[in-house]
């Protein structure tokens, strides 16, 4: 014979465990420097900080033709 639960789980008990399992599996930290949600020990992807230190330079399209008008206008 094999193994088999005697007795069914009330609702309840069915919720608990459960709720546990969701706060597992979620995952993210809030960016202090923009506020984005990011993956945990990650480097922003949004503005490139991580711990307090800007670590690659993100280069948003607004910014880069900002920097190439000036430079021509020079
Ligand atoms: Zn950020």
């Amino acid at each position: 014979m094999p193994h088999e639960p005697k007795k069914r789980h009330s609702r309840q008990r069915q919720g608990k465990r459960r709720s546990s399992i969701k706060q597992a599996t979620s995952a993210g930290i809030l960016c202090p420097n923009c506020g984005t949600m990011n993956l945990p020990h990650t480097i922003c992807k949004k503005c490139g900080y991580y711990k307090g230190k800007q670590i690659i330079k993100v280069s948003s399209k607004t910014k880069e033709k900002t920097e190439t008008e000036n430079k021509s206008k020079k």
